[in-house]
């Protein structure tokens, strides 16, 4: 697994919780501490599950290359951030090995993310025999799984499609990201996008919204963005018309997001600084900053939300088909409470919905169940294993026949 961060962190439990299939766990990131750290957090639990760390520089092919084949996995899981995908994806092919992550690439310096990239290896992974397969968190991830599941098991076609992800927690801060600030900035403050008709049709950052009523929580206003799901789903899903996906923001949230922008903080483009020396001269340097990112080294860390977040997560799909010729409506979601994610893995909701996911597409490969070559989304795969896992994992999940979706 590369990465320690918050979804790594859940990750790497659930890994611990299931030694039938996962007999030993290799944690590498940037910074080996964190790796040992987070191994010890596993260990004081009582898991017994072999761990070892190492430290990786996952932008660098050679250092990938050098750890993937002295420890010789099956599978590599990367829950480093999307800037490493491909990095990631090229070592595994050059050692032979399979891949799996939960974001898709997107470049440093343009906030632009779409699976061409990464697609784009198909035919390497298919000549080399290897697994990899994409997006596997929860939004993408089990929301490509729902959708599957539905066009098995519900619908003769999908015709509309409406992923929901509602986030009702209070973190008790004044203003904080649930993953990595920099990308979920980076996401947030690009523009919407949505598909209909065969077309894709722009919209301004956040421009439209409604209220939508969640499961235990009730309305919250949500909001139109652009995910990157939706490009792999109405490709694998010719029959859907339009296909959107909404996300919930609180007032709080968006106001300080709109001063973030105005101030320049969210910039993702180097600016000059004078900055003093550490070593007290007084004398003074020229360095380049990056503004999102030095905002992202003064906002909390995700990781540390998790003891005072209360509240819960929504997140589904609301679908509109066609069954037996007749016009039907079907949501399928999972809520999940902060506080109980806490108490199993130390971390809240958003990381514990997208590392659960991960720990089970591993699952999935290991098992052979998952498992052609070539580079696939979930979509491309049964979903009923997977469903099956998402009930006994901690993300059980409901349903909702002929209901009203609130949204035409
Ligand atoms: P964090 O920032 O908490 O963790 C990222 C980890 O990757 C850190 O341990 C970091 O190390 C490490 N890392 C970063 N760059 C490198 C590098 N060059 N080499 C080695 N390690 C590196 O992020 P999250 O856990 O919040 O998110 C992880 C991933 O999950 C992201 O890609 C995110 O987009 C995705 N995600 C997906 C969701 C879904 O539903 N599909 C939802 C939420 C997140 P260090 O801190 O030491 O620098």
């Amino acid at each position: 697994m590369i990465g320690a961060g918050g979804v790594a962190t859940v990750c790497a439990f659930k890994i611990a919780q299931n030694t039938h299939v996962f007999s030993q766990l290799m944690i590498a990131s940037h910074h080996k501490a964190k790796c040992d750290k987070l191994a010890d957090s596993i260990r004081q639990r009582g898991y017994k599950l072999p761990i070892e760390t190492a430290q990786v520089d996952a932008d660098d092919v050679e250092q990938l290359k050098q750890l993937i084949s002295s420890y010789k996995p099956e599978l590599v899981i990367n829950l480093a951030l999307p800037y490493q995908d491909l990095t990631i994806m090229d070592a595994c092919l050059a050692c032979g090995v399979s891949y799996l992550d939960t974001a898709n690439y997107e470049p440093k310096d343009e906030a632009h993310f779409e699976y061409s990239w990464q697609w784009a290896y198909k035919d390497k992974f298919e000549k080399a025999g290897l697994t990899a397969i994409l997006g596997c968190g929860f939004d993408p991830g089990v929301s490509g799984v729902f959708t599957a599941y539905a066009a098995k098991h519900v619908f003769d076609e999908i015709q509309q499609l409406d992923i929901v992800d509602c986030n009702a927690g209070n973190h008790h801060k004044a203003f904080a990201t649930n993953f990595n600030p920099e990308i979920n900035i980076r996401e947030i403050t690009q523009k919407g996008l949505y598909y209909e008709d065969g077309k894709w049709i722009e919209t301004e950052p956040l421009e439209i919204h409604k209220p939508l009523t969640y499961p235990n929580i009730g309305a919250r206003e949500s909001y139109l963005m652009h995910h990157e799901e939706l490009e792999s789903l109405v490709k694998n899903y010719p029959t859907i018309r339009k296909a959107r996906f909404w996300m919930t923001f609180g007032k709080q949230y968006l106001t300080y997001l709109d001063c973030i922008q105005n101030l320049g903080m969210s910039r993702i483009d180097e600016v000059t600084y004078e900055a003093p020396l550490a070593d007290g001269s007084g004398k003074t340097v020229k360095v380049k900053i990056v503004p999102l990112q030095f905002l992202k080294a003064v906002l909390p860390n995700p990781q540390d939300l998790g003891a005072n977040y209360d509240g819960e997560t929504s997140i589904g799909c609301r679908i509109r088909g066609l069954k037996d010729g007749k016009e039907h409506t079907y949501y399928i979601y999972n809520n999940c409470k902060h506080q109980e994610a806490y108490k199993e893995t130390g971390m809240q909701g958003v990381s514990y919905t997208t590392g659960v996911p991960a720990m089970i597409g591993a699952m999935m490969f290991l098992e052979g169940k998952w498992r052609k070559p070539g580079v696939w989304n979930v979509e491309d795969f049964d979903p009923d294993p997977f469903m099956e896992q998402l009930n006994k994992q901690g993300l059980p999940w409901h349903e909702v026949f002929d209901g009203d979706l609130e949204l035409s």
